[in-house]
């Protein structure tokens, strides 16, 4: 086995990862803790409906990284899909993200684009942006952030808006045209098998084998050539600094003949309902047909120690115990560690991929195996 790489997580980070090195001649062992490859992109086809659920969570593939988008389309064609989304606030419905429907709809007005920026401009408090709380108030002004942003973030991530970093707000654009595209990337759109058929062709190599319900013990890294890492920093070192925090979700099936609510995504800031988001999942493959329907409501939680973890808090606590991690991981050459759990960091699809694309050409280079795909903090 010293011959062979050890890739821990068969999510995107760790296929990737697996694909590349064994496109260039190297054999790799795939170890996958859960009985299903694809990560949290993982898809299927609901028994009851025939329809493609996406298991936790809706995820909409969006890059402007034209090899990203090359590399994802030689494992399965990729159809066109844009992301709109609606929201539920009050009794009433809106257009997301904040767009110049969004002001009208919510002011009961009619103002032209320069009109609205004029008036959001009105409403901006001036104040540091120094958290997800303080650069929203800067930036739309309190009345959109109590209806839109504050309720459904403090659901999705459990404490103050205050204590989530400023960056969490730069995924939400705010527009003064009619625009209603959640994303701006140029390049959009939902595999039409699915993600995990997607990730099982990138895998399906003579180099590559997959051991999935496999966890793997930190105690056999000695027997590899190297290991690639992609699950939990801190389940590597078994806790011992403590655990990192995430939010992870409930999902509640709905089903239904007919349409449920006519849209893929209505997310729920009001404060009032449980959940924050409901995904009605034939809406995400426009191209099939489906008599009957199913939504997913998403009710987010503390991720206990045997759930599963979608979103890294990131407060300073964690920061301080990921800090301590990362000293241990640089005491460990022969383990990187990359991808969303293995360097705790909010990752979108296409930036992951593109880290083990970087990350392999690195070690195909003949550069010694980098501590981190990315450097955590
Ligand atoms: N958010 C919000 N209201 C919304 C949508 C998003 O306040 O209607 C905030 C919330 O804090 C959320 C973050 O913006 O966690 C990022 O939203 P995104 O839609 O990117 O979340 P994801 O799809 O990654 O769950």
């Amino acid at each position: 086995m010293k011959d062979t790489y050890a890739i821990v997580g068969a999510g995107f980070s760790g296929a990737v990862l697996a694909r590349q090195l064994a496109d260039a001649g190297h054999p790799c062992a795939v170890f996958e803790r859960r009985n299903h490859i694809a990560g949290n992109c993982h898809t299927e086809r609901d028994p009851d409906t025939g329809i493609m659920v996406h298991r936790y969570g809706p995820h909409i593939f969006h890059t402007d990284d034209d090899v990203v988008w090359d590399f994802v389309g030689r494992f399965g064609a990729m159809r066109p899909y844009r992301n709109r989304v609606k929201a539920t606030v009050g009794g009433h419905v809106y257009s997301l993200p904040i767009n110049l429907h969004t002001i009208n709809q919510f002011f009961g007005t009619a103002l032209t684009p320069t009109e609205a920026e004029q008036f959001i401009a009105a409403q901006r408090l001036e104040i540091a942006p120094t958290n997800f709380e303080t650069s929203a108030l800067a930036s739309i002004g309190p009345s959109l952030y109590e209806a839109f942003f504050k309720g459904y973030t403090a659901k999705q991530w459990g404490c103050a808006p205050t204590d989530i970093p400023a960056s969490v707000l730069n995924r939400l654009p705010l527009r003064f045209t009619y625009d209603d595209d959640y994303f701006t990337d140029h390049h959009q759109g939902i595999p039409e098998q699915g993600y995990t058929a997607l990730v099982a062709a990138m895998l399906d190599h003579p180099q590559i084998t997959v051991h999935l319900g496999t966890p793997f013990s930190a105690d056999d890294i000695g027997n590899w050539r190297h290991v690639f890492w992609t699950g939990r920093i801190d389940g590597f070192f078994d806790y011992c600094d403590g655990e990192l925090s995430y939010r992870t979700t409930d999902f509640a099936a709905e089903r239904a003949m007919g349409d449920i609510q006519g849209c893929a995504v209505m997310n729920h800031p009001d404060p009032a309902t449980a959940h924050v988001r409901s995904t009605e999942f034939k809406h995400l493959t426009p191209w099939e047909s489906h008599d009957q329907s199913i939504v997913f409501h998403e009710r987010p939680r503390d991720c206990g120690p045997n759930d599963e973890p979608m979103y890294p808090i990131r407060s300073p606590q964690d920061k301080a115990t990921l800090a301590r991690y990362i000293d241990r991981a640089h005491a460990t050459p022969q383990v990187t560690f990359a991808g969303r759990l293995g360097t705790y960091r909010y990752l979108d699809m296409d930036d992951t991929i593109r880290e083990s694309l970087d990350l392999s050409a690195a070690i195909l280079s003949g550069a010694p195996a980098p501590n981190f795909s990315v450097e955590p903090l």
